[in-house]
């Protein structure tokens, strides 16, 4: 057993030179709401909204959506991103409809789904969400697994819409900070234009290594290319925070990357703003915040983003 003792620090922390980076909380079902809190989370980085689809035989309505989402933000006083849908690929839901793909993984899925064959379904999900944002703020909403700038587009029209729809209705409602995942190499090369229409980017590392390096992220064969820190994949970061950065909006991750401690000062020096992980390893990443200095942690982030091979690059990390 790890008898080690780790602090659980409440408050925000900051790296030695007083650069403040958001620890958050990934979420997958609501138990975990406490657990993220106890861990120090100063709020959630990705609420998986799929656990409320999940061993049911019919969507929940937008009442229970818009109660479950008003818990998650009143649960924390920072900031709270739910992250609409994301079926299809690995997440496939029993009830919904289940077009026969021979490659779901580059099929019908995240935001797609929300355009296409489960567009009531994302009505519904953004009527909760602008309602539950009215309650408790700050809300965030992202959209997962966009591709395209008219996609990002179109859902933001639809997010016009139902504003419109809930002031005819007199419901109370409030416009909620928008995000857009950033898990397809195609998203990273038009991060300028994305990151100009939203407030904020995030890096969802478990997929977009997984496109980047053509490397399924559920086969252990290609586990070695399935990796964050091959040099494609941290160019593919580093391009990613600088163009959201220009466009003024902050850039977190939320992939699996970001709740590494021994990854923390080369994201900090990458120039992440926000780390979203699950609640056991937020203890250890504040820690590993604390004492980081950027300008140190920008030299490392540099030479490894020079590095030419994965070794090169773990060793830039050991030295
Ligand atoms: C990711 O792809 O890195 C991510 C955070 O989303 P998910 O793991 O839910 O696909
Ligand atoms: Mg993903």
């Amino acid at each position: 057993a790890d008898a080690r003792e780790v602090t659980i620090r409440h408050e925000p922390v900051s790296t030695t030179d007083g650069t403040h980076i958001e620890v958050a909380a990934n979420l997958g079902r609501p138990a975990e709401l406490d657990g993220a809190r106890a861990a120090g989370a100063d709020g959630v980085g990705l609420f998986r909204t799929e656990f409320l689809f999940l061993d049911r035989d019919a969507p929940p309505d937008e009442d229970e959506q818009y109660e479950a989402y008003l818990e998650a933000c009143t649960a924390f006083d920072g900031r709270v991103v739910v992250r609409t849908l994301d079926v299809g690929g690995d997440k496939p839901i029993p009830y919904l409809d289940q077009p026969e793909e021979t490659n779901p993984f580059l099929g019908e899925r995240g935001i797609r789904r929300s355009l296409g064959l489960d567009g009531e379904l994302f009505e519904t999900q953004l009527r909760a969400l602008l309602r539950a944002g009215a309650g408790a703020e700050p809300l965030s909403v992202m959209f997962p697994l966009v591709a395209t700038v008219e996609e990002l587009d179109t859902a933001l029209d639809t997010v016009e819409q139902v504003t419109d729809d809930l002031a005819n209705e007199e419901v109370e409602h409030a416009m909620p900070e928008l995000g857009v995942m950033i898990e397809t190499p195609a998203s990273v090369l038009v991060a300028a234009e994305l990151a100009a229409r939203v407030d904020f980017l995030s890096i969802g590392t478990n997929d977009l290594a997984q496109y980047t390096m053509a490397a399924s992220r559920e086969n252990e064969r290609v586990a070695t290319l399935h990796d964050a820190r091959q040099p494609s994949v941290l160019r593919a970061i580093r391009r990613t925070v600088e163009a959201g950065h220009e466009a003024g909006a902050w850039v977190g991750m939320c992939g699996e990357m970001a709740g590494d401690p021994a990854l923390t000062e080369l994201l900090v020096g990458l120039g992440l703003d926000e780390l979203s992980m699950s609640a056991v390893t937020i203890p250890d990443v504040k820690a590993a915040v604390a004492e980081i200095d950027r300008e140190r942690a920008r030299e490392r982030a540099e030479r490894a983003l020079v590095a030419e091979t994965k070794d090169d690059v773990l060793r830039v990390l050991d030295d």
